[in-house]
C-alpha cells in the first residue's frame, strides 16, 4: 500500500552503504520508522528531504508494518547552517524527547507540532535556551498526562495561592504546602512562589505565550531543576542527548 503524510525527521540512523533509516514523527499516520534507501548520497534526490529536523511531505510502501521510503519533498528545515554548536546539540534534545513520548502513540500530531515549534524558537535565537529547555519539558510532560495540580496541596487540599513557596514532588508530580509532612523517602524539591507562578503560566498558556517569560537568575535555575528532574522521574532511561547538552551548555541566559 503506498501511504502519503508529512512529518518532521526525529532521529537517522546508518543502514547500509549510502541507505537510512529515518524516524519520522508524522502528521497522520503516528511514529514511522522508515528504510530510506540512497539518501545518505548528496546526489539522491530525496537527500534533503530526510534530513535531521526536516519537515517533509513523504511517499511510502507500507506492507507488514514495515515503511520503505519512495519519494519525498522537503517543506521546511528548521536548523540552517550558521546554527551554533549548541543550538544544535538543545535541538538534538528537543527531537529526542519528542522521539521518546511518541512511542506507542497512534496520534504524533501534537507531539510534532510541539518540537517543530521549540527547534523553530531555537533557531530565531532570541530567547534563552534554558527557559527554551524547560518549558518545552513541562508542556511535554503535560501533553502526556502527568501535568500537576499547580492550586492545590496534594496532601491537605489547602489553596496554593502563589503567595508562598511549596514543596513539589516530582516522581508523581504533585504539589505539597510548607504546612504538611512529606515522608522522608519521596523525593522533592522546594520551589518559589515565582517558580510556582512560573510553572502555572507555562501550564496554562499556549506555546506562544508559554515560551515568552522572562526571569531573574534564580528563578530560572529553579525552573531549570524542577522540569528537568520532573522528566527525567517519569521517563524509563536518560535521553543520551541530555548529558552533552548540559555539558557544552555556555552562560546563555538572555533578558
Ligand atoms: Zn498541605
Amino acid at each position: 500500500m503506498l501511504v502519503t503524510f508529512n512529518g518532521l525527521v526525529v532521529r537517522e540512523d546508518k543502514s547500509d552503504d549510502y541507505g537510512k533509516y529515518i524516524t519520522v514523527l508524522s502528521d497522520t499516520y503516528g511514529r514511522v520508522f522508515m528504510s530510506a534507501k540512497g539518501v545518505s548520497s548528496v546526489k539522491n534526490k530525496n537527500a534533503a528531504a530526510c534530513r535531521m529536523f526536516t519537515f517533509s511531505e513523504f511517499v511510502a510502501y507500507y506492507r507488514d508494518g514495515k515503511y520503505t521510503l519512495k519519494s519525498a519533498s522537503p517543506i521546511g528545515n528548521y536548523i540552517k547552517q550558521n546554527t551554533s554548536l549548541e543550538q544544535l546539540a538543545l535541538a538534538s534534545y528537543i527531537a529526542e524527547i519528542a522521539d521518546i513520548f511518541s512511542r506507542g502513540e497512534s496520534d504524533t500530531s501534537v507531539i510534532m507540532r510541539n518540537c517543530i515549534n521549540a527547534i523553530y524558537i531555537i533557531y530565531k535565537n532570541d530567547r534563552s535556551r534554558r527557559i527554551i529547555k524547560s518549558v518545552y519539558e513541562l508542556k511535554m510532560l503535560c501533553n502526556a498526562g502527568y501535568m500537576p495540580d499547580v492550586h492545590s496541596c496534594a496532601a491537605c487540599g489547602c489553596d496554593l495561592n502563589g503567595d508562598k513557596g511549596c514543596y513539589f514532588c516530582y516522581v508523581d508530580g504533585v504539589l505539597v504546602c510548607d504546612k504538611c509532612n512529606i515522608d522522608q523517602s519521596v523525593k522533592k524539591i522546594f520551589i518559589s512562589a515565582g517558580c510556582l507562578n512560573v510553572m502555572r503560566h507555562i501550564i496554562n498558556s499556549d506555546d506562544s505565550k508559554a515560551y515568552a517569560i522572562r526571569l531573574p537568575e534564580n528563578t530560572l535555575q529553579e525552573l531549570y531543576n524542577v522540569c528537568q528532574e520532573f522528566l527525567l522521574a517519569q521517563l524509563e532511561k536518560k535521553p543520551d542527548t541530555l548529558d552533552y547538552y548540559n555539558t557544552i551548555e555556555e552562560d546563555n541566559v538572555k533578558f
